[in-house]
Formats: structure tokens, C-alpha cells, sequence
């Protein structure tokens, strides 16, 4: 192995530390070419891409500290990883898996194109806490519910040192190979340049970025996580999705540290559940590979949903006349993310007061967030239309109202995103048309003028939806 090379395919695990393919590469080879390939055929949301941008930079400047740099070509990764093969001294190519039928199918035309060159080409779990084909009910079948999902997946991992990889420095490759390019020349981030400096502005993207955030959080919000995590008025929740999303930190090693940490068991176990979604999310994406765009309940096929352009643009641009469905779709589309609980709100405002199909929520959802992710926006899509599996109830329908008024209640987040509704009472914060005309007048607020009337009156489309889930149920 004298002065052979080993090549590490970077995709959704950009980060040095605890990453199980550099980790084996290291101890097979003499030095490392790290290397990212920007496929243009493949899907990627506006807002991922700016984020995607500013990582693949932090990786290259901290592997420019380790005397190397991240490689990074544009075009199809067989026919990339075949010319770079031209360099003889390369005898391994590793990389971490992917779940996604595309990435399957993709990465085993690769292998054993690879293994037939007589290439040693190995794949690894750098993204789950679990793989989906290591957790299996009684019946040694895959679970379609989240409890026993969890509880299998947490007595495997609960008493286990996790293997979090060594702390020596890996000796990375150092010459030019003439096609490789550099971030900025994918020209990712165009051509909503505006928008996607805006939403970025509020991040600190790289692997350095979020360990600081990681422990910033455990020392100072997990211990109020399980009563602050459904408060959107709040900041009780870690933010560390478009972190975990690229893979800038890996869930084994969140799980290590919260494990560790000194706060009380309740906060512990709320949060690794939570982390625990994520993984029951790719169980479900790679059981049922078609989700990202079929009902995994056969029986919405036959859902009567609406085509409703002008409520659609309404609901994508907060202008529904609900506050806290509006300061949920703004918070998205100023920032990138948006509160878990709001986005259960919007969602089933959306699916069911709308009655706009899933998929439409999900593909603005997948070009907005920057942690847009093929497993746990597929299934929080189709948990919340109640068409997927251990799905909300389709009766379940929120009250944004009440919604609004158990998670914020002073108003304070929709107020931030809608700062006209600063003018009326908190009464009224959650359903200004409430007002007469008389209090709007008091208050110095017209509805009109000063925000909206509803597009919907909630009471109607709630029966209109039981009625199209009723009919499908027949
Ligand atoms: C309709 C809908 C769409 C969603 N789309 C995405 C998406 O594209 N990408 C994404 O990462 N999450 C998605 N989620 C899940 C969840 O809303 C976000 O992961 C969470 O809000 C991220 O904030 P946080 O990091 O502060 O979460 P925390 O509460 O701090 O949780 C820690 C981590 O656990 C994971 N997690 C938490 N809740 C869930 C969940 N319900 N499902 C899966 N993983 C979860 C995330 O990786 C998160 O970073 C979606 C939820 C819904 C209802």
C-alpha cells in the first residue's frame, strides 16, 4: 500500500470528524482524495443550494489546513469517478450510503463497475442512527409505526459506545487534477441571488458551525426542550436540521453527547426521539421508495383534492388572512426553516382547509427550507395529510386558532412575521376578523387594509374535508 490513494466521495456527509468512510480509507491507503461531484440532473431545492455552496467552501478551507483540498467536479459521478481514475496510484473508492431509490440504484451501477476494474469500493452508515434493514418488529418485517420503531432503535443504541471515529489526522491528497472546479464556478447560488443571501444570513453553515451549536444547546435549552419544543415563540429547539440535513454533524454523534450530558432523562429521551423521527423517516422513505410522490394509504389515490392555483400562491406567500399560518409560510420564505409545529399547522391547513394536494406543500417546502430532506419531507407530508404510515388521523384537523393560541400565546411569533397585527389586542392576535367594526377602529387596524380577510372560513372547510375523507373511506 506503499503510496496508494483512496478516493472519498463527499454527498450528504460533509464533515470531517466521525465520518465512517474516511475513518476506513485511512487505514487502507497512504492519502485520502476527498471529492464532491455536482450532478445537475439531480434534484436539489433553491434554498439547499445556497447552503450547499457555503458548506462545500468551509469543507475545502478546513481540509486547506490539512495541506489538501476538496476536489470538486460537475457532471455524472460514474463518468467523473472513471476519469479520475486515470491516476493509476488510486486502488479505493468509499463513500457514506443514501437511501433514495435514485442514490440505491445509482450507487450500485457505480460499485460494481468499480469492483469488476478491480477497485476496492466499500459503503458505509454515516447518516442514520440506524439502517433501515437493522431494525425489524417480530415478524422480522420493517415497522410502519413510530413507538416500537423507536424503542428497537434505542435499546440497540443505548448501551453501545458509539464508534465515533479516531481523533488522529488523516493524511489528505495534495495535487492538481485539472478538471476539478471551484465551489462558486457551480454557480450554485443563482438565480435568486437576493433571496438566497437573505435566508442565509441568519446561518452559520460548516462542520465547525454546528458542533458549536450542538453544544450551545445542550448546555443551555435541552433541559427545557420537552416543555418549550412546540413553542414557536420561543427557542427551545436545537436548529440543527440543515446541519444534520448535509451531514455537517452526524446523529450517532448527537446522540453520544446528549447521552452524556447532565440533563435529566425526560429532556434526554424527548429529544433522541426526535432524532428518532428522522431515522423512522428513512425507514419509511427506503420501504416504500415511491412516497416522494405516491400516498403510502393506496386509498388517497382516489382523494378528491382541489386545483386551487390562487389559494396555493396565497398559502406559498403568507397572504391567507390565518396569522399563524401567514407567519409560518414568511417565516419560511425570510429565513428557510420553520417551526415544526407551524409546519404541522400549515400543512394541515393546506391539505385539509385547502384541500390542495400534499405534493404541492411538499415541493415548496423542498425549494424553500434548507434543510429540505427526501425522507422527512416526504413523510411529514404524508403524516400530515393522513395519507402516510402511522399518519395524524385524517379527523385530526388543527384549529390554527387554537393552534395559535396553546403555542403563542401573546402573539409574540406572529406578530414578529406580520408586524401589522402589533396594533390589536392579543385576544385578537390569532383571528383578527373576530374584530368589529367598532374594536378595529379603536385599535386604528382595518382587516383590509391592514391585513386580510380569511380565504377560507375554517368551520366550512372542516366539514368539506371530513366529507372528502369520508368518501374515500367507503
Ligand atoms: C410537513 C413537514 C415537513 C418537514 N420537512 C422536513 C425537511 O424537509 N427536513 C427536515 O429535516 N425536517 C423536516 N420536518 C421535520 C421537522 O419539522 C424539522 O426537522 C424540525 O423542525 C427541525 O428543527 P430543529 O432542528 O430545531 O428540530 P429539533 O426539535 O431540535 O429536533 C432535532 C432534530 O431531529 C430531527 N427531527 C425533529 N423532528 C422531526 C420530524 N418530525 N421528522 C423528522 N425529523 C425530525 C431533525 O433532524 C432535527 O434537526 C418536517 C415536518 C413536517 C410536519
Amino acid at each position: 500500500m506503499a503510496d496508494n490513494i483512496g478516493v472519498h466521495w463527499f454527498r450528504l456527509d460533509l464533515r470531517l470528524a466521525d465520518n465512517p468512510s474516511i475513518e476506513n480509507l485511512s487505514k487502507n491507503v497512504a492519502s485520502i482524495m476527498p471529492i464532491y461531484i455536482h450532478d445537475e440532473n439531480q434534484n436539489i431545492g433553491q434554498a439547499s443550494k445556497c447552503w450547499l455552496e457555503k458548506s462545500l467552501k468551509s469543507l475545502n478551507s478546513q481540509l486547506n489546513k490539512l495541506n489538501s483540498r476538496l476536489y470538486i467536479f460537475r457532471g455524472h459521478p460514474e463518468q467523473i469517478i472513471n476519469k479520475i481514475l486515470q491516476n493509476k496510484s488510486i486502488t479505493h473508492v468509499y463513500w457514506n450510503r443514501l437511501y433514495d431509490e435514485d442514490s440505491i440504484s445509482r450507487d450500485k451501477n457505480i460499485k460494481s463497475s468499480l469492483q469488476k476494474k478491480s477497485i476496492s469500493c466499500q459503503s458505509f452508515n454515516g447518516y442514520l442512527l440506524t439502517e433501515p434493514w437493522n431494525i425489524q418488529n417480530k415478524s422480522g418485517s420493517f415497522f410502519k409505526v413510530f413507538t416500537p420503531f423507536w424503542k428497537t432503535n434505542y435499546e440497540l443504541l443505548k448501551n453501545n459506545e458509539l464508534d465515533l471515529g479516531s481523533k488522529k489526522k488523516h493524511n489528505f491528497f495534495n495535487q492538481t487534477i485539472d478538471f476539478s472546479i471551484r465551489a462558486e464556478e457551480l454557480k450554485l447560488n443563482s438565480p435568486k441571488k437576493m433571496w438566497m443571501d437573505k435566508i442565509i444570513s441568519y446561518w452559520e453553515i460548516g462542520e465547525d458551525a454546528a458542533k458549536v451549536k450542538l453544544k450551545k444547546f445542550i448546555k443551555s435549552k435541552l433541559q427545557n426542550y420537552s416543555s418549550g419544543r412546540d413553542r414557536p415563540d420561543t427557542e427551545f429547539t436545537s436548529r440543527l436540521s440543515p446541519h444534520l440535513h448535509f451531514g455537517e454533524i452526524s446523529p450517532r454523534r448527537i446522540f453520544s453527547e446528549v447521552m452524556k450530558s447532565t440533563i435529566d432523562e425526560d429532556n434526554k429521551r424527548k429529544y433522541l426521539s426526535e432524532i428518532g423521527w428522522r431515522d423512522f423517516s428513512y425507514n419509511l422513505l427506503y420501504n416504500y421508495p415511491k412516497m416522494t410522490d405516491k400516498p403510502i394509504q393506496k386509498k388517497f389515490n382516489k382523494f378528491p383534492w382541489l386545483q386551487d392555483k390562487n389559494s396555493l400562491k396565497k398559502w406559498q406567500f403568507g397572504k391567507t388572512g390565518i396569522p399563524i399560518v401567514d407567519a409560518g409560510m414568511k417565516e419560511l420564505y425570510e429565513t428557510g426553516w420553520m417551526h415544526n409545529r407551524v409546519r404541522m399547522i400549515v400543512g394541515s391547513f393546506l391539505t385539509k382547509n385547502l384541500l390542495i394536494h400534499w405534493k404541492e406543500g411538499e415541493r415548496w417546502f423542498f425549494d424553500c427550507l434548507l434543510d429540505a430532506d427526501i425522507g422527512s419531507n416526504s413523510a411529514g407530508w404524508q403524516w400530515i395529510s393522513g395519507s402516510g404510515a402511522d399518519a395524524s388521523p385524517y379527523f385530526r384537523i388543527f384549529n390554527p386558532i387554537l393552534q395559535g393560541k396553546k403555542f403563542d400565546p401573546k402573539g409574540d411569533y406572529v406578530r414578529k412575521f406580520i408586524p401589522s397585527l402589533t396594533k390589536i389586542p392579543d385576544k385578537f392576535v390569532h383571528s383578527p376578523w373576530e374584530m368589529s367594526s367598532e374594536e378595529q377602529k379603536q385599535y386604528n387596524f382595518s382587516l383590509e387594509k391592514d391585513y386580510l380577510l380569511p380565504v377560507v372560513d375554517l368551520s366550512e372547510t372542516r366539514k368539506r374535508a371530513l366529507a372528502a375523507f369520508k368518501s374515500i373511506s367507503e
